[in-house]
């Protein structure tokens, strides 16, 4: 602590409830936190950048209990929800590309049945 040439490496505070589940996700998996956690956050940001490539032309407006996305090719606002256990797309009747980009959203966990 007193050394003047010491620096600390980053370090991120981690949730308790957090850190419990990513603890024996970890442990599953036979890795270490650190390992596990970093994994996460490069793959999530990997993930991020994939999908601006795969619709640059689609944002997300706001997600909860369902995702909402502005679509800048055709100028409208998309709703994503789940019902009958399959996403759907309140523009489209069939698999579009507003269901990929929202599958590659980490919120789509959060998305409730309708
Ligand atoms: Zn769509």
């Amino acid at each position: 602590m007193s050394n003047p040439g010491y620096r600390r490496k980053p370090t991120v505070a981690i949730e308790d409830e957090v850190y419990e589940k990513a603890k024996s996700k970890a442990a599953q998996k036979g890795i270490t936190l650190v390992d596990y956690v970093n994994g996460i956050i490069s793959q999530n940001m990997e993930r991020e950048s994939f999908i601006q490539n795969y619709a640059p032309y689609v944002e997300k407006i706001s997600s909860g209990d369902t995702i909402i996305l502005r679509d800048n090719k055709i100028k409208k606002i998309v709703e994503i929800f789940f019902k009958d256990g399959k996403l759907h797309c309140t523009n489209d009747e069939h698999d579009c590309i507003h269901i990929h980009y929202a599958l590659g959203l980490s919120e789509i966990g959060r998305i409730k049945k309708k």
